[in-house]
């Protein structure tokens, strides 16, 4: 098991390491306090010179015009990304697109292919995914009341979802809803496209969340679908197909998110050393940094983000040579464990920065919000504790 990178891959961490630096971080303060729309234009700047340098939509097969990278090279690109929380939007590989592109490139018929597929990789227009709901629970999702109903050439939906991360301003949602009643729990659900601007498809709001409404792809919709009529051609995959596609989905999706967290808590620890070592803490000339207990949380978070990488790193290679299902209880570890070793980086790297940590000064208030929910989200932490759980302890039963 070898993760050194390739000498390629060597030299595009580094660009991307540098574009970081020069160019995302110095936008973040204008992004936590600025004018929205003098960002855009600033962001969009900035993914042309992403798209110059030949990395837009990175993460994707080659025929996509990605990099057709492993998922080894994939983790330590994305931990680049993720040191600031523009990377991923820039770089063209933010949630939830990066997704729907995989089960579009997988299932997508030809038309749909050049409708939603090819505008989603070059950036052009966003997505989302529509299946969490209010009413019943996200964690057994085969408890779904939203309904699509053949009349004629048309699906008809009915339904109330939530938490549809990014829907204003998207194009299209890919909706799941029942389509069979009477098949059994798994087979009950398809996976429908849904152009935003369809009748019946009404944006209700965007839900606050720690306090802020997030608007564009920062933003988590309520959206109810009432009588909303889609060509039935926009079936996406196979009827009654909808759960095991999101299983595809959501796999990956998740060892996503823990490569992104790593960049994170990378950032996190920058931040609170740099701080430590520049902050006076006497008269005397000391500095925070010369106080043990600091001394203490620099090594052990040091520790825990170098653990965190590995096991990233290994759930990654063993998706490489073995596949994702395979990878199952690699990915259900690293998913609740780096959840956790990001979110005490994050507080920790507050704790270090006093009143100033809290503020919007930082990037590290905007993390402490935005990323508490890694604990919820693609699993909450105890249904995947329940799942490795029960499978180490069958490694023991005779
Ligand atoms: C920031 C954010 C973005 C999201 N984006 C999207 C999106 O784009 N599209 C989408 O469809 N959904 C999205 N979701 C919804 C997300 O998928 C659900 O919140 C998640 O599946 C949990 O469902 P729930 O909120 O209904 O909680 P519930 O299912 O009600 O669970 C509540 C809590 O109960 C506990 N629990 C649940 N099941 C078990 C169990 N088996 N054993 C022990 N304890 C358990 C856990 O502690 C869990 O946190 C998002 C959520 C958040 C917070």
């Amino acid at each position: 098991m070898d993760f050194q990178p390739s000498e390629q891959m060597t030299v595009i961490l580094d660009m991307v390491d540098r574009f970081v630096d020069e160019v995302l971080i110095p936008l973040e303060g204008e992004w936590l306090h600025g004018d929205p729309a003098t960002l855009a234009g600033e962001i969009e700047h900035a993914r042309e010179r992403v798209r110059q340098m030949g990395l837009f939509s990175p993460n994707h097969p080659v025929e996509l015009g990605g990099l057709g990278l492993s998922m080894v090279d994939h983790g330590l690109l994305s931990e680049a990304m993720g040191r600031s929380p523009l990377g991923h939007v820039v770089f063209n590989a933010q949630a939830p697109d990066a997704g729907n592109i995989e089960i579009l490139h997988r299932h997508a018929t030809d038309e749909q292919r050049e409708r939603w597929l090819r505008p989603l990789v070059e950036g052009r227009i966003r997505s989302c995914f529509s299946m969490t709901e209010p009413e019943l629970p996200g964690s057994n999702p085969v408890m779904m009341a939203t309904t699509a109903v053949l009349d004629g050439d048309e699906w008809v939906i009915d339904g109330q979802k939530w938490f549809t991360s990014s829907a204003d301003g998207s194009a299209f949602a890919i909706v799941m809803a029942v389509t069979d009643p009477d098949a059994p729990p798994h087979q009950r659900a398809s996976m429908i496209i849904v152009p935003t601007d369809t009748p019946g498809f009404e944006l209700v709001r965007n839900v606050s969340v720690m306090g802020h409404t997030g608007s564009g792809h920062a933003s988590h919709a309520e959206i109810s679908y009432q009588h909303c009529r889609v060509p039935a051609t926009n079936l996406l995959g196979p009827r009654g197909a909808g759960f095991s596609i999101a299983q595809e989905r959501l796999g990956p999706g998740r060892i996503h998110h823990c490569m992104r967290w790593l960049g994170i808590a990378r950032r996190s620890l920058e931040l609170m050393c740099r701080r430590a070592n520049e902050r006076p803490i006497s008269p005397t000339g000391e500095r925070l940094a010369d106080r043990q207990v600091i001394q203490h949380w620099a090594a052990e978070l040091d520790v825990a983000i170098r653990a965190a990488r590995l096991s990233v790193l290994h759930a990654a290679w063993m998706i490489d040579q073995h596949g994702a299902k395979a990878a199952r209880d690699e990915i259900s570890g690293i998913k609740f464990f780096v959840a956790d070793v990001m979110l005490r980086a994050v507080d920790t790297a507050i704790q270090v920065h006093g009143a100033l940590g809290v503020t919007d000064d930082t990037v590290l208030a905007y993390w402490y919000r935005h990323e508490r929910a890694a604990r919820i989200y693609d699993g909450a932490d105890e249904v995947h504790k329940t799942s490795l759980g029960r499978h180490v302890l069958g490694r023991y039963r005779s």
